[in-house]
């Protein structure tokens, strides 16, 4: 159950656009006066040192902040910019040396008037995770407990806005289920609470469900799909994010829609010429708007996404009974 750890993945692609976003939601959010309650159900240890042991030769942020961090003085759209600028804040002037995760780059972004809860499981990284928010005072509380079902009890929260970002590992399957569910129930108790659901890219049924259930759910989201390399020819892999915001803040869709072009040119691993010979879904990217009231319909039967039916066409992988490929992963483990 504690495989994985976030210090491999630290930085990687998938940390960018989450921590880009999760930063343009907050601070458009506190463009109004009244307190925000922060969550961060997934939280990770919180920062995270190039070299240090787990990442040593393993690290994944060469797939993301590596690949920015020679333009953190350019000119780019602001989204980035403000992501950038806030990651340099931890580092010197010349070197990337660390890389922060989600619940310190919240705390820091924090108004002496908003809160952050932040829920982390396993048995090492949870210490890691206190000592890492033990300089932001008693408006920043961590907790080693179950963040799928801890932050239920929040809700309605006393601030009457909120902001929870989740980001699960989906190492276990039942993630995805447990997602669905605090999404659909935390917006049931507060229905403008701002959602931030990182979901993988991966070849996978559970995640074409996960968006079509999510996607169904009332209220407005917007939709953010970054895929930087096409898949592997077995299917298996990390090929980028979509990223789900409920109640999305007045304002973020135009910043995605200048950032991601930016972010796309920079983060792409194979040019799109290769892709295309190569992989069967190129690399792309899309922001969309998606309706607020909810689909009449949603298909629970098992239907491979035209991704999946012209992967299987080329790449003919092991399959499951149901057509699939059998034994996806997400992320790497330990
Ligand atoms: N949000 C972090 C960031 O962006 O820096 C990364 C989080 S990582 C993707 C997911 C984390 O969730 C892991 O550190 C894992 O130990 C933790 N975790 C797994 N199951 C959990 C659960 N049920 N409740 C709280 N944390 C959990």
């Amino acid at each position: 159950m504690f495989a994985y750890r976030h210090a491999f993945h630290a930085g990687n692609h998938a940390d960018v656009i989450k921590h880009a976003l999760a930063l343009g939601c907050l601070k458009l959010m506190q463009q109004k006066e009244a307190a925000v309650m922060v969550v961060d159900s997934h939280a990770g240890s919180g920062l995270y040192r190039i070299g240090e042991a787990l990442m040593r030769g393993r690290g994944e942020f060469p797939t993301g902040l590596a690949k920015l961090w020679p333009y953190r003085t350019a000119q780019m759209p602001e989204l980035v910019q403000d992501y950038l600028q806030f990651v340099a804040g931890f580092n010197s002037s010349r070197s990337l040396e660390w890389l922060p995760g989600s619940p310190v780059m919240l705390a820091r972004s924090l108004r002496s008037h908003d809160l952050l809860y932040a829920y982390e499981m396993h048995p090492s990284d949870h210490p890691l995770l206190q000592n890492n928010l033990s300089d932001y005072g008693r408006r920043v509380k961590s907790f080693r407990s179950d963040g799928f079902q801890s932050v239920m009890s929040l809700l309605p929260t006393v601030s009457k806005r909120a902001m929870f970002l989740v980001d699960p590992p989906y190492e276990d399957k039942r993630d995805y289920e447990r997602t669905f569910v605090m999404v659909r129930d935390g917006l049931q108790r507060m229905s403008n609470t701002c959602f931030v659901v990182w979901i993988p890219m991966i070849a996978r049924y559970d995640v074409e469900r996960l968006l079509k259930r999510l996607q169904a759910l009332a209220g407005e989201k917007l939709r953010i799909d970054l895929c930087v390399q096409p898949a592997a020819l077995d299917g298996l892999g990390l090929t980028g994010s979509h990223v789900l915001v409920f109640t999305p803040p007045f304002g973020l869709q135009a910043l995605c829609d200048e950032a991601l072009p930016w972010l796309f040119k920079k983060l792409v691993q194979t040019p799109l010429d290769q892709a295309k010979k190569r992989g069967v879904l190129a690399p792309h990217f899309k922001v969309s708007l998606l309706p607020s009231q909810p689909l009449k319909t949603i298909k629970t039967v098992r239907q491979p996404s035209l991704s999946q039916t012209a992967y299987q066409r080329t790449a003919r992988p092991r399959s499951s009974p149901s057509g699939l490929p059998s034994k996806p992963r997400a992320r790497s483990s330990s």
